[in-house]
Formats: C-alpha cells, sequence, structure tokens
C-alpha cells in the first residue's frame, strides 16, 4: 500500500502512523505557534511583519541570555560600545553598501529632495571602525575587541518573514575584532572557542554544524582582493578547525564580500538550515576605512578585523530554544522559575514569606493566590512549564519547610526553605540542564 502525505511516501501503514506522531511533535515545538501559545512575543498587523512585539516572558529571557553574553564577553577582554541605529548615507557609500545592498536597508528621504538621507543601519561594522579609529593606535593595543548589543533592520520582502527567524528588525550580539595579522589565528580560536561555550551552556553543541563559507572562484568580481589573499584565508582558517578538531564541510560562494568565514548552523523543526553563529576573517576591508596601527619600526600597517557573533541573533536564538526544548528551557532561562502554591487563603502569609526570601536570591517567582484546588493549580503551573512548583499549608508554615515538585523529578517531597533556595540558586548559577526523569500526565 502506499500513501502520500505532503509528497512523502509511505510503504507501510506504520510507518505512515510515524510520521504522523513525527508532524504532530513538529506542530508542538514550532516556535512561531508554541511562542505565541506561551505568550513569548506577538505580531500585530498595523505595526507590520518581520517585527515581533517581545512580550514580558520573553523580554525576561532575552534579558537573561543578553546579561549572561555581555558579561562573558567581558570576562573574555571584550569592551563594550553604543553606536547608532543610522547614519548618514555618506557612511555606507564608503562601506559599499550604499552601492550593493540599498535595496535591502530602510532609507529615510530621497536624495533628489533632502540635504542630507539617513538609512536604519543593516550591520554595525563601520560604527565600530570609527571607534577605533577615534585615536591613533600602536601595535601593543592590539588586539582589541569590541562587543555591542545591536539592533539592526534589513528590509525584506513581507512573504518571507516568520516568527522570530525572519525579521526585519532584531538584536545581535554583535563584536569587532581589530587584530595584528601575526595575531590572527589565535584571535579566531578564541571566537570559536566564545561560541562553543555558548552552545554548550545552552545545550545545543551536537545539533550544530560547521561551513566554512569560501568564495565563488568563477564569479570573482563579487569580492574584493586577490585571488592569493583569498586562498591563503581559506588555508588558514582550515587549519584553526584542524587544530581545534572541529569537523567542518565546505561550500563556494557563501563568503562576504570581503572575506571567507566559518557558519555555525542548525535546523529548525522543518529542517530548514538557518546560521545561528558566524566568525568572519577579514583582511581587506581596514583598506577601504583608512585603519592602521602603527608598528615597532614606526610603520603604518593595516589591521585584520574579525567579524563575530558570540550567540547570533537573539530572537532566532529564541525560537530555536523554544523549538530545542518545546518550551520546557533550563531552570535559569525560564521567565517563571517557581510558582508558590498555597492550600488555602491562611497560608498567604507564609507564601508571601517564601517568596520574599527567593525574590532576595535573584529567583524569579510569582504565587497562585487564586481561590482554586491546589490540584488544578498543580496543573496550571505544568501547562505554564513553571520548572518547580512549591507547596504551602499548614505544615510546611510550622516547620519552616516548602514542599517541591518539579517538572524534572515530579514530587520531590519537603526541604527545608533555606535548602530549596541553596538548590535553584546553585541550578541557576552552573546553568544546569536537568533532565526530565519522571514524565507526569497532565
Ligand atoms: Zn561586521
Amino acid at each position: 500500500m502506499l500513501t502520500r502525505v505532503y509528497g512523502t511516501a509511505f510503504t507501510k501503514n506504520a510507518e505512515l502512523d510515524e510520521y504522523l506522531v513525527y508532524l504532530e511533535d513538529i506542530k508542538k515545538r514550532d516556535h512561531n505557534k508554541l511562542g505565541r501559545e506561551m505568550e513569548l512575543f506577538t505580531t500585530v498587523d498595523v505595526i507590520g511583519q518581520g517585527l515581533p512585539l517581545l512580550m514580558p516572558k520573553g523580554t525576561k529571557m532575552i534579558q537573561t541570555l543578553q546579561r549572561w553574553i555581555e558579561d562573558e564577553e567581558e570576562r573574555r577582554g571584550y569592551v563594550r560600545t553604543k553606536t547608532p541605529l543610522m547614519a548618514k548615507s555618506d557612511l555606507y557609500k564608503i562601506s559599499g553598501h550604499w552601492d550593493h545592498y540599498k535595496e535591502g536597508m530602510f532609507v529615510l528621504g530621497d536624495e533628489k529632495v533632502d540635504k542630507e538621507v539617513f538609512a536604519l543601519r543593516p550591520m554595525t561594522c563601520p560604527f565600530q571602525y570609527y571607534v577605533y579609529k577615534n585615536s591613533q593606535k600602536s601595535y601593543r593595543d592590539l588586539p582589541l575587541r569590541y562587543g555591542e548589543t545591536s539592533t539592526l533592520f534589513r528590509n525584506e520582502d513581507s512573504g518571507e518573514m516568520h516568527g522570530l527567524t525572519r525579521v526585519r528588525q532584531f538584536t545581535i550580539s554583535e563584536g569587532h575584532l581589530i587584530v595584528r595579522p601575526d595575531q590572527m589565528d589565535e584571535e579566531f580560536k578564541g571566537c570559536l572557542d566564545l561560541a562553543r561555550y555558548c552552545l554548550k551552556t545552552l545545550g545545543v553543541e551536537d545539533d550544530v554544524t560547521y561551513r566554512l563559507s569560501k568564495w565563488d572562484p568563477n564569479n570573482t568580481a563579487k569580492y574584493i582582493g586577490t585571488v592569493d589573499v583569498w586562498e591563503e584565508t581559506q588555508d588558514r582558517i582550515r587549519k584553526v578547525l584542524t587544530e581545534l578538531e572541529i569537523p567542518f564541510y565546505e561550500e563556494e560562494g557563501e563568503a562576504a564580500f570581503y572575506g571567507p568565514k566559518v557558519d555555525i548552523q542548525a535546523k529548525n523543526v522543518y529542517g530548514k538550515m538557518d546560521t545561528m553563529i558566524t566568525v568572519q576573517w577579514d583582511a581587506l576591508i581596514a583598506e577601504q576605512f583608512d585603519m592602521y596601527y602603527v608598528d615597532q619600526n614606526g610603520d603604518k600597517v593595516r589591521p585584520y578585523i574579525i567579524h563575530r557573533t558570540s550567540m547570533g541573533c537573539y530572537e532566532r536564538t529564541l525560537a530555536w530554544l523554544i523549538e530545542k526544548y518545546a518550551g520546557l528551557f533550563p531552570t535559569w532561562l525560564c521567565p517563571e522559575q517557581v510558582r508558590i502554591l498555597p492550600i488555602s487563603e491562611k497560608y498567604h502569609e507564609y507564601a508571601k514569606k517564601v517568596k520574599e526570601e527567593l525574590q532576595n536570591n535573584n529567583v524569579l517567582v510569582t504565587i497562585d493566590e487564586r481561590a482554586e484546588k491546589i490540584g488544578y493549580k498543580i496543573r496550571e503551573a505544568r501547562l505554564d512549564r513553571v520548572p518547580y512548583m512549591l507547596v504551602v499549608g499548614q505544615k510546611e508554615e510550622e516547620d519552616g519547610v516548602v514542599s517541591v515538585r518539579s517538572r524534572f523529578l515530579g514530587d520531590e517531597g519537603q526541604k527545608p526553605l533555606a535548602d530549596f533556595v541553596d538548590d535553584i540558586c546553585k541550578e541557576i548559577r552552573t546553568k544546569e540542564i536537568r533532565k526530565i526523569e519522571v514524565v507526569e500526565n497532565n
């Protein structure tokens, strides 16, 4: 028997059943559906397509990611910048965007009428170049690592818009490293190391593939620089990846116009590949912006630039995590980490005390004070994917304890409040990804 579903052929009913279960699973995980159901984000027609509104819960998650990344980058020697969201057309004429990418930009004004025409930025690079150019740099000042939590705008087709992954405005963990040519291999490795640390912490390191994106040797007009520069750079990236024992594949025609790059990619629930993180090797742009440093002999030398993201685009990462975890995020990422469930109104005072203790320790906690049955409150908290529920009643108040239910183990029994606070703080601090060991049916 041959059955067809969406162009896929099945020879057995069992295979069809399996495929239908798989489709159901996809529907449950699709961030564009689940992210809205969980009130992480929404879109509104009058605001526009590709312009998602992050709701309080989604905003909390992105704030958690952003604080983590910014702190981690600073630990790794980055300094932070905050540069304008728009610039005059003059800047994009130097960068080449005005000639090559104008269609993809939101341009404010008309060159024929207005004295100055502005455009919303599609990238951060030239802004950070001018931060570098603010004063003369010596060889001793390098490497310089600039990081920025950067909001960008790209005017893409309405038909291309999808949830949090295809958007017109997004925020990325952007950065540019200005380095001496002799520092390039080490710094490039450092960027890959940071990217891998991010992926590992998010629990997605096994879900990605590494692509060495090369130029197209049959269409060299698309790029700046000579054959020699391109071949040498690609060899050096190959060597770096090999030394780090990172498995990778190569693809021609995927490089940036100024250099080859490593793209770290992941599939969404529908199997479509998205670039999550990118690390780009640029030996050429410094010339265009007249960037230099002064070497030991007092000569002016062009630096190299690494364009990179540490965790990529926050909206896209959120979408990825929704699909990866089907909304059951690791505790440290949850917008609501604990919900306190008093058995009746009599215990609201104790519930507030528990809440205060958790809040003082930066745990995200709420109380369900509704006059509902405890079984109902537990079921709702589970449906809301809250990792910890604390049931409090007479016995808990008398003994200064909490009855812990988690979505990892189910009933975890009673714990002194101080112990629970210690345990959850450690879980959050270490960004632990607790395994779900007991599956409870709702
Ligand atoms: Zn850049």
